[in-house]
């Protein structure tokens, strides 16, 4: 044994002084974190985070910003900001062009066949039916995460992710981890035949006792007195996706029972972000987790505010209240890990995979240029004009991840300059009242425009396999016209890219407010470096400028 020791401490004076003379300070002697927990709220812009700092509940986000670390000015580094993009980016430190996860879900470039971002036909939900576009494994992520590395490191180590979204479950937990989903019609949390056979018996219990079927007929209440919301766009604008939308709000107003209609509503409310941490709770429970010196990692991503923001906006009295109620649902969180782990034993991160949109009748009513572009009527002038110049044929096929992909097969076959349809196709979508900018693909293959504007933010979007041909970016304010969002997110703007980066851990975290811009890939190596293991190997961030000197 004594030996073992002395070849540890000779180890570790090597492996210092290795580092000191690469300029990095010696390694600390604090142990790593015994749990960290990763919340993401989905569609969380950065500005909701203060401008209702004054009405928070004293240890709720208030923890974050009042005793831990802060950023003012964190950003997503790449241009199409949507939520599987995002939650693929939070923890393996990079962006699509490298994590492969170019969207929501992309087409097949060939077959046009559409590829939803974790579904796999050779996984099943456990317990419940799979539709063709669900998802049930990382298989499409191509890259590790931080989770990934930690069980690599340490086969002790658990990594848990839980989320309302599928998407928002696997991917930010990683290649090699757990994920449970909410199943938007029975209101269950199930995991996938890729991760178990069936499911540990914690989760039957969770599921048995019914927990969606106790919001039936509940009310979703506001938290404060109507004078605290005067800053925000009051209930019942004509514009809202859902007609009427009003607080009170009760859950199953239509149905004489829960039913898949109300279990899918649940999720445009706090009452889904309610269960996914009750889940989180179990998990911990049923886990063990942050109970040992080998260091767990439980991702959870909180979907209600994203719902709420697509159909009602960021600027509305209903997300404005949406997100109060996070506030009380993470200090109760809060204070039952302070219980489970041990109050600093855990660190614990709140971050968003986008921010979002002002909609385009709040813009307009502001005097801002703003609109909605129909994709389809672009595909379709687009084509009318290539057919005018190259002869009769469909040579823009469809759009796919922000990008439009052209018939190679029809270029080849009546051999036409592929790059004079490609230059022709850019410049007719420029001439679009929506298009701010569009690359090609030998340009963001090349990275031959590097410092124009948009590029390289669109350039860490695009991914040469499965990508198309042209990558388009909207215009500040503009949307890609919807039948299920009145607003919605994935622009290069700041307003989908500035997202909250808050950390918490006293021995681990150096806590204040930055100000200086960073990207959010930085998230992956901080906390690598916070649990003493190695970033992940395509990760490209920075460490945040947070890390306690101790914990180096
Ligand atoms: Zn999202």
């Amino acid at each position: 044994m004594r030996s073992m020791h002395r070849f540890r401490f000779l180890s570790a004076l090597l492996l210092a002084g290795a580092l000191a003379a690469c300029g990095h300070a010696p390694i600390g002697q604090s142990a790593p974190p015994k749990l960290v927990v990763f919340m993401a709220v989905d569609g969380l812009p950065q500005r909701q985070v203060v401008d209702y700092r004054q009405q928070l509940a004293p240890d709720g986000l208030a923890r974050f910003l009042d005793r831990g670390a802060w950023f003012a000015n964190a950003n997503y580094g790449y241009a199409y900001t949507v939520t599987a993009a995002g939650h693929a980016s939070m923890l393996t430190g990079t962006y699509a062009y490298r994590h492969g996860i170019i969207g929501n879900d992309w087409r097949n470039l060939e077959t046009g066949e559409v590829q939803y971002c974790t579904g796999d036909a050779r996984y099943h939900y456990i317990g419940n039916p799979t539709g063709k576009l669900d998802g049930t494994s990382p298989n499409n992520l191509l890259v590790e995460t931080v989770g990934d590395v930690l069980k690599r490191s340490n086969p002790r180590s658990k990594v848990i992710g839980i989320s309302g979204k599928d998407r928002g479950a696997i991917l930010p937990a990683g290649k090699t981890c757990t994920a449970y989903m909410y199943m938007s019609k029975s209101g269950q949390f199930a995991s996938s035949t890729f991760y178990m056979k069936e499911h540990p018996a914690w989760v039957d219990a969770f599921n048995a006792a019914r927990p969606a079927d106790r919001y039936f007929k509940q009310s979703w209440q506001p938290v404060l007195a109507d004078a605290a919301y005067a800053q925000s766009l009051p209930d019942e604008q004509p514009w809202f996706l859902i007609k009427g939308a009003r607080l009170p709000m009760t859950m199953g107003a239509a149905q004489d029972k829960p039913d898949g209609a109300y279990y899918g509503a649940l999720l445009r409310s706090p009452f889904v972000d309610e269960m996914a941490l009750q889940f989180a709770r179990a998990a911990i429970k049923g886990e063990a987790l942050g109970q040992d010196d080998a260091p767990d990692i439980l991702t959870v991503s909180l979907s209600g505010h994203d719902y709420v923001n697509h159909a009602f906006s960021a600027e509305s009295r209903l997300s404005h209240d949406h997100l109060l109620h996070l506030d009380r649902l993470f200090q109760a969180f809060f204070e039952d890990l302070d219980a489970m782990v041990g109050k600093d034993n855990y660190v614990a991160v709140l971050t968003a995979d986008h921010g979002f949109m002002p909609a385009p009748e709040t813009s307009l009513a502001a005097g801002r240029n703003a609109g909605r572009q129909s994709a389809s009527q672009t595909l379709a002038r687009v084509n009318a004009a290539l057919a005018q110049k190259f002869g009769a044929g469909t040579w823009a096929k469809f759009f796919s991840a922000s990008a439009l992909v052209l018939d190679h097969r029809l270029i080849d076959e009546r051999k036409v300059d592929r790059l004079a349809v490609q230059e022709e196709a850019r410049a007719l979508l420029l001439k679009e009242e929506g298009i701010a900018m569009v690359y090609t693909r030998d340009e963001l293959a090349g990275n031959t425009r590097a410092g124009a504007p948009l590029f390289d933010q669109m350039r860490k979007s695009w991914n040469a396999q499965r990508s198309g041909d042209l990558q388009v970016a909207l215009k500040p304010y503009w949307m890609f016209t919807s039948s299920s969002s009145t607003t919605t997110h994935g622009s290069p703007h700041p307003y989908d890219t500035n997202v909250p980066i808050l950390f918490y851990g006293p021995h681990w975290v150096k806590p204040g407010m930055v100000s200086e811009r960073v990207e959010t890939s930085g998230v992956a190596p901080t906390l690598a470096s916070m649990l003493k293991i190695a970033p992940p190997a395509t990760s490209e961030g920075k460490v945040l400028p947070i890390v306690a000197a101790d914990a180096r």
